[in-house]
């Protein structure tokens, strides 16, 4: 396996060990030979190193235990005693081996690659009619649209100087929208944003180590990344913990870009089914920002879904199925259940900024290709061409306040630790649903001592983050389930709204998902015993499971509860010294109760598809969605800010990312996030002149 050349720093008694280590946990089998055999000159091990520099001391350590013992005795002790350091071999291990190119083409994967669809695959994948079962349903009846807001005449620049008509804190998904919307009304905006632009030659997908660098720096857990731009998060309390990405761009760029509207019933389950609490603003009311942002974004789908609000078709034509997909659909189809393939913020044909989709099913470590509609490539070049300023680097710890309660901009910290100060007439937070508490949070004054705009006692409180588990099904046939997007290819909402005999409120949405390559697929079995996982097993697993299985995910629509909270930890801080966010998030009984009967329902989706086998993941540690931190609401007892974002108790300070939300909705959320921001854009735009800060 391994050549002293390549990998001097090991020395050549560890790398004998580690040869021998390797030949244990992967042995020779059929035409596949040992991990040891398969790395003569230690090239794939040297650039598994590079990939993953993190194992390189923990890896040392068990090879200088372990040169006397039997390898395959110590892989076993490795195992059973001494976790962390086995897990540092075995990926090493593995990583190296499946890089090899040999090795790949022995077991048929040709890596993430590149497959453009052709122009007739959509319509390929749902040849024979198989849409026809879900166009046979009933539409249930949708609230009635209303006209949108009249928009008003915009406001004039204000006049020279560093002070901003408008400062937006935070250039993810929201940020964005809002910043583009308002510059091009004519208001002097700056946006502060701790990330940096990204560059998309960097992201993993298009690299033959993808798998392995996924596991640490793209990670979309920022306390596993700990990048300079991002903040830990205390997350020791908590059963969920929340993902996210920080630059221009913000999370969009780890984003699967599924892309879904929230339905008129969503905004309704007091209403409709004594659940949770309605929101102030209707399905309606932002039904024409949905519109205006799928025209911005160019979203890919296909119109006509029986259980999705109607309108008119996505701009661009849908991306394929797969044979993932349609092994799916035909398994839904037997059952009578719900599906349709899923619309993404991802240019089926080439469109403005984006390239055509590649399929590299990399969407969610970044899009090498520039397919995917991440906020940096499709909204904030036209924001800054309308002359919006982006400050990159910009940390913001807190924002400022007047003697009569009024917000008068901000303070930042920049790469070089030196502060600053952003003076506006309004702010607006777009920092998402931790960043955005985090920063109300920090920002407490004698006016303000529990934290701006926190009267109520709600912010922080109430977060949702959409609990995710996922069935994978295996087939016994090929799948290509390394194909993207990932994403989603093809939905469910079938149980999706509350059904009282099933003994808890609200449902899920689900979602097919491709599974990646070995080292994924491997990845499934981590609970398994050495013997079922490793030797002769490994063959086994990665045959069986190897581009022949997918997952069916579900993600629940959690519900608001004060217990779920994003505080200010006493302890931890970002490494500027501002305290980080401590997240304490529970899955109680009736959370865990709608996971289980949507896994139970997903297994024998898989099983009317055909699946040989079922295996269950649990995903439910990350929180993908971060939302409700920042309550919208027409009361300003029980909610932070009112139904144009503005916080009841500050008129010029505005809250647009998924803190505002009332309710989660079964749909991953960036759609309404967006509608909501542009729907929040123009309202400032028709209102700012009598919201404005007296300079
Ligand atoms: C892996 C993954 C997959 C996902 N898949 C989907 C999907 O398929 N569909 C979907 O709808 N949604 C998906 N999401 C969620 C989606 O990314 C978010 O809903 C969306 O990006 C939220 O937008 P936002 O504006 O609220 O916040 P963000 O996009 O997170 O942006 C917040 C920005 O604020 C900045 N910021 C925070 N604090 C400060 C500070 N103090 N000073 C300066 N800047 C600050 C951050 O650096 C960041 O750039 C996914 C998320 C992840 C992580
Ligand atoms: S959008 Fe996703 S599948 Fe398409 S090219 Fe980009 S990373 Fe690959």
């Amino acid at each position: 396996m391994a050549g002293a050349d390549a990998t001097p720093e090991l020395g050549p008694e560890r790398l004998a060990t580690l040869r021998a280590l390797a030949d244990a946990l992967i042995p020779e089998a059929g035409d596949l030979p040992s991990a040891g055999a398969a790395d003569p000159d230690g090239r794939w091990l040297a650039r598994t190193l590079a990939a993953r520099p993190e194992l390189c001391g923990e890896l040392g350590r068990v090879l200088g235990g372990g040169a006397e013992r039997e390898p395959a005795t110590e892989t076993r002790r490795l195992f059973a005693e001494d976790r962390p350091g086995f897990d540092a071999l075995a990926a090493v291990v593995a990583g190296s081996y499946y890089l090899n190119v040999k090795v790949r083409r022995r077991i048929g994967y040709p890596g993430q690659g590149k497959r453009p669809p052709y122009p007739d695959e959509a319509e390929y994948d749902l040849r024979d009619g198989l849409l026809d079962p879900v166009l046979a349903r009933t539409p249930p009846a949708h609230e009635e649209p209303g006209p949108p807001p009249d928009d008003g005449p915009p406001l004039p620049r204000a006049g020279d100087g560093d002070r901003a008509d408008v400062l937006v804190i935070g250039a993810g998904a929201s940020g964005a929208v809002v910043a583009r919307r308002l510059a091009a009304a004519g208001f002097r905006v700056v946006c502060l944003e701790q990330g940096d632009w990204c560059n998309p030659s960097d992201f993993p997908g298009d690299k033959p180590e993808f798998e392995l660098l996924i596991e640490r720096r793209w990670s979309p857990d920022p306390n596993v990344r700990a990048l300079p731009a991002d903040y830990p998060c205390e997350n020791s309390g908590t059963d969920v913990a929340p993902v996210m990405f920080n630059a221009v761009g913000g999370s969009t760029i780890h984003f699967g870009a599924q892309w879904s509207r929230m339905r008129p019933s969503d905004f309704r389950t007091r209403t409709r089914e004594g659940v949770a609490d309605d929101w102030p603003l209707s399905y309606a009311e932002l039904r024409p920002f949905y519109e205006r942002m799928e025209r911005w974004l160019g979203v890919s789908g296909l119109a006509g879904d029986p259980l999705y609000p109607p309108g008119p078709a996505p701009p661009l034509p849908p991306l394929p199925i797969g044979a993932i997909g349609r092994k799916a659909a035909e398994g839904m189809n037997r059952l009578g259940w719900h599906w349709w393939p899923a619309s993404h913020v991802i240019a089926s044909v080439e469109h403005e900024h984006q390239a055509q989709c590649e399929r590299t099913g990399t969407c969610m470590w970044g899009c090498p290709k520039g397919a995917k509609g991440s906020t940096d490539l499709t909204i904030w070049p036209e924001a800054q061409r309308l002359g919006a300023r982006l400050v990159t680097g910009a940390r913001v710890r807190e924002i400022t306040v007047d003697a009569r309660g009024l917000a008068t901009g901000a303070v930042y910290v920049d790469r070089k630790g030196t502060e600053h100060r952003q003076q506006a007439d309004v702010v607006v937070l777009a920092a998402n649903g931790v960043g955005t508490a985090r920063l109300l949070l920090l920002s407490s004054s004698s006016r303000f001592p529990d934290g701006l705009a926190n009267s109520s006692g709600l912010v922080g409180k109430r977060l949702m983050l959409h609990p995710y588990m996922s069935v994978l099904g295996i087939y016994d046939e090929p799948l290509e389930s390394w194909l993207g997007p990932w994403g989603t290819q093809l939905l469910s909402l079938q149980f999706a709204d509350t059904d009282e005999s099933r003994g808890f409120p609200r449902g899920a949405q689900w979602d097919v998902m491709p599974i990646g390559g070995p080292l994924l697929a491997l990845a499934r079995y981590d609970g398994l015993p050495y013997n079922e996982r490793w030797g002769p097993a490994v063959h086994r697993l990665v045959q069986r499971t190897l581009g022949r299985a997918f997952d069916w995910g579900v993600g629940i629509e959690d519900l608001p509860h004060e217990r779920n909270t994003v505080t200010l930890d006493s302890a931890l801080t970002d490494s500027d010294g501002i305290p980080a966010p401590r997240i304490s998030f529970r899955i109680d009984a009736e959370m865990r109760a709608n996971l289980d009967w949507q896994l139970a329902r997903a297994r024998e989706a898989h099983e009317a598809a055909g699946a040989i086998d079922t295996v269950v993941t649990d995903w439910s540690a990350w929180g993908w969605h971060l939302l409700g931190t920042a309550r919208m609401g027409d009361d300003p007892g029980t909610s932070v800010i009112d139904r144009w974002g503005c916080a009841h108790e500050v008129p010029n300070l505005y809250v647009v990312d998924g803190s505002a939300f009332v309710t989660s909705g079964p749909q991953p959320p960036t759609a309404t996030i967006c509608a909501n921001a542009l729907r929040v854009a123009d309202h400032l735009v028709r209102r700012a002149g009598g919201q404005r800060a007296p300079a």
